[in-house]
């Protein structure tokens, strides 16, 4: 009898207003070879590693077998993209089912690169090898970093070449999220749906998302008062989650990339990694996505958009937070200027760990900003810079060698002082905020090479490893730690 591979499917999604979904099947695909497996999220997920090894479960990876009990579905979707709103929706993936853990959490499954929907406009909803493992890797990067984020269960591979500029091998990822309801979901329903449908999506995505907010609030009710009481605790909840994980990016120097209305999903996790990359040298104005002409979203932009993007979640629950609009407009801006406030405080709190600083003075604002102005001055790294403060490592940096440099420390190291934590505990508090290893851009493209065009997956196996200990600061990391040669080459992301 062969082993159960555990899935628990729930399909609560299915049961919202259908114009939100379509109801479908994937594409089967020619020869599914099963390349990667994330056991340890497979288990984590009450799913039995050793049978997602079988044929069978690389068949479900595919999309040529549907597991019992899930219910495929492409979602519904539109987006601001680069400025501009847009009909969108799952063009290349599926939403398989949910998968209840047996810990009782819900996680979205789903296919991506599983062929053509309805929404695929003028895609051939497939996807490249490439880019799949690009997101496997970042995504469980930034997982073990602390960040939330969508994780990556398996990638296989289709069989099946695909057109680019070039032909490239297929293939299809799962993806697992919180779900995968997004601004652009609202944006989508308030657009094309009515009254109802977007109060049902308003309490679904709180009870979902938000079930302890839901709770103490008036949620579920029949009346205005309920949709109300429901949209804006719903903004206000979001609006909190988006303004913790934009600083935990810009704590690591992360970039999204893409920062379409589409690509922001209301559970707070990161989603849709397409052309994201890590910063190197610090400069807020550092921008890696080749479509991103004009740097909308550079890094030192992203608290920004995340804010935009919020004004238009919000616009979409105007209906709702009130009958008179400018009372309804009054209330969404009150509630959105607390994204700012805290933002603010969760950038700094962030900061001040990355320095050891663990109380709070009026200077210690201007300490960070001086420290990012001589590492953008003298185009220092900017996970290693952080990362030398902490271990007392000056060799690692050029910039030890500086005098302006020279007279910071001095004013940090009497901040230190100042507190009544001691060193040890300045370095530990350090230790645990600076990773030492990063999914650096030469590595990560070195992974990818060795997998789609040699077949080779052991780089990127390698890669993973260390990628899953970022804060750990063993032999086996300084490899991974170092900068690319210079090549005056600008690195460039693509989608
Ligand atoms: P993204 O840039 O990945 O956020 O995608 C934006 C939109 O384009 C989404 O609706 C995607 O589903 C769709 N899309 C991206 N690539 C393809 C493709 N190869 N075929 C069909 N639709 C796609
Ligand atoms: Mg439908
Ligand atoms: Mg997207």
């Amino acid at each position: 009898k062969p082993l159960s591979a555990g899935w628990n499917f729930d399909n609560s999604y299915a049961a919202l207003p259908d114009m939100l979904y379509t109801k479908m099947s994937p594409k089967s695909v020619r020869a599914p070879k099963l390349v990667v497996l994330n056991e340890r999220l497979a288990e984590s997920l009450g799913l039995n590693a050793e049978a997602l090894r079988s044929d069978d479960a690389a068949d479900v990876f595919a999309g040529n077998r549907i597991p019992e009990g899930a219910e495929p579905l492409a979602q519904a979707y539109a987006g601001h993209q680069f400025g501009h709103f847009n009909r969108l929706g799952d063009g290349r993936a599926l939403l398989i089912g949910e998968q209840i853990t047996p810990s009782g959490e819900r996680f979205d499954i789903q296919l991506k690169g599983s062929g053509r929907t309805p929404y695929s406009r003028g895609g051939d909803g497939r996807a490249a090898l490439g880019p799949m493992l690009r997101e496997y890797i970042i995504s469980e990067a930034m997982h073990a970093l602390g960040i939330p984020t969508t994780r990556s269960l398996a990638v296989v591979t289709t069989g099946e070449p695909i057109q680019r500029e070039k032909e490239l091998p297929g293939a299809i990822l799962t993806r697992v999220a919180a779900s995968h309801i997004r601004v652009g979901t609202f944006q989508y329903a308030a657009a094309w749906g009515g009254a109802e449908e977007l109060r049902k999506l308003t309490e679904y995505t709180l009870l979902r998302h938000f079930p302890e907010a839901a709770a103490n609030g008036e949620v579920g009710g029949e009346g205005k008062d309920s949709a109300r009481g429901s949209s804006l605790l719903l903004l206000n909840e979001v609006i909190r989650r988006q303004a913790k994980l934009i600083a935990q990016w810009q704590h690591v120097g992360f970039i999204h990339g893409v920062m379409n209305t589409d690509n922001m999903a209301l559970s707070g996790e990161t989603i849709d990694y397409g052309p994201c990359a890590f910063m190197d040298v610090y400069d807020p104005a550092t921008v890696f996505s080749s479509i991103d002409s004009n740097g909308r979203y550079a890094y030192g932009n992203q608290p920004q958009i995340a804010l935009w993007n919020l004004s238009r979640f919000a616009e979409t629950l105007l209906p709702l937070l009130d009958d008179e609009e400018e009372r309804a407009i009054s209330i969404a801006e009150q509630a959105l200027g607390e994204f700012g406030v805290q933002y603010h405080e969760h950038w700094l709190r962030g900061m001040r760990a990355k320095l050891g600083i663990s109380n709070a003075e009026e200077q210690d604002e201007e300490l960070v900003q001086d420290l990012l102005v001589l590492m953008q001055k003298h185009r220092a790294d900017y996970t290693n810079t952080f990362r030398a403060l902490a271990e007392d490592e000056p060799e690692k940096t050029s910039l030890y060698e500086i005098e302006e440099f020279q007279r910071w420390q001095e004013r940090w190291q009497a901040r230190l002082d100042r507190q009544v934590a001691s060193r040890e505990e300045a370095r530990q508090m350090m230790r645990s905020s600076n990773p030492t290893v990063i999914p650096r851009n030469h590595r990560v493209e070195e992974a990818l090479e060795a997998a789609a065009e040699r077949g080779d997956y052991s780089v990127m196996e390698r890669l993973l490893a260390v990628l899953a200990q970022p804060y750990a600061h063993t032999a086996e990391q300084a490899p991974y730690c170092t900068l690319p040669d210079p090549s005056g080459l600008p690195y460039r992301t693509f989608c």
